[in-house]
């Protein structure tokens, strides 16, 4: 047994690690399917260089493109009941989570929330992460989104939400339900504050997130050809039994109807977020003039 864990697994592992060097330095767009260089696509937020097609996005690699020179803070999320109905399906929820988690990067669930200065003012960025079980929006994400409206209120900053989500978690039922009402209600605080919640529709929004917070916003921005809806195309055709048009529960399409106020490209997010909240809020006063204002 020592022969083959001391000797024969390092062989494999050395031979499958060096397989995987090409493929991590290219990587295809799976919409025109041209090749892409790793490191260019980074740079570029990983739009396609190509055709422009907007990839989904980890959270944290978005936060530093967002910020004051890059500049936040990240705020963990609060402790809830894991697995609270011990439930089961192919597998134990909890073994699910413990495994979301150890992939996860700066966050234990599906939600990361931020602050910084963006524009010179202080925002509270609250993004979902769709790598995280789908996105899915379970006691912690709620929870997580009611102290990131908290945090908003008290600091007396815009709330920024990026939606990416499948839906409510169903591994936690009628808990992950509960959530709709608690994070309307979140954010319904900040508007009762009087400050700005602008939500950001990235790809994919749908099911109990777009039925609660991500449709709430003052304003709503979408990035370039991202699925928004409740429930998907499929079911919505086989129920009323009609062909739908093109481009059906894409950003432009809701753009058209009314449903989104704008899209946005990834690279003007940053801009047009500060663009807005300064159309909500008194204007930044840098401290030494607000002082010689006080002396005159
Ligand atoms: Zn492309």
């Amino acid at each position: 047994m020592n022969w083959l864990t001391n000797f024969v697994r390092p062989k494999l592992r050395a031979l499958v690690a060096r397989k995987e060097t090409p493929e991590t330095l290219w990587l295809k767009c799976p919409k025109c399917e041209q090749m892409l260089f790793m490191r260019d696509w980074e740079a570029n937020q990983e739009v396609c260089s190509h055709c422009d097609h907007h990839m989904r996005q980890q959270p944290l690699k978005r936060l530093p493109h967002l910020f004051d020179e890059g500049r936040y803070e990240l705020h963990p999320l609060p402790r809830v009941t894991a697995d609270p109905l011990k439930f089961r399906d192919t597998k134990r929820y909890d073994a699910r989570l413990k495994e979301a988690q150890s992939k996860a990067q700066g966050t234990t669930d599906a939600l990361l929330v931020a602050s910084g200065p963006m524009g010179g003012r202080i925002a509270i960025v609250a993004l979902l992460d769709f790598g995280f079980m789908g996105g899915s929006m379970g006691t912690a994400v709620g929870e997580g989104l009611v102290m990131a409206a908290d945090l908003a209120v008290v600091r007396k900053a815009p709330l920024i939400v990026f939606s990416a989500s499948g839906g409510a978690r169903m591994q936690e039922g009628i808990l992950s339900l509960m959530q709709l009402t608690r994070t309307t209600i979140a954010v319904r605080k900040v508007k009762e504050a009087g400050l700005p919640y602008v939500v950001v529709l990235t790809d994919p929004t749908t099911g109990g997130v777009s039925a609660s917070f991500a449709m709430l916003g003052d304003v709503h921005i979408a990035e370039p050809d991202a699925i928004i809806g409740f429930a998907g195309p499929r079911v919505i055709q086989d129920t009323i039994r009609q062909e739908l048009p093109a481009g059906f529960q894409r950003s432009e399409y809701l753009l058209e109807h009314g449903m989104v106020d704008a899209v946005v490209h990834r690279h003007e997010l940053r801009e047009t977020l500060i663009r807005l909240t300064s159309l909500f809020m008194d204007p930044v006063v840098p401290e030494d003039r607000g002082l010689a204002v006080a002396v005159r």
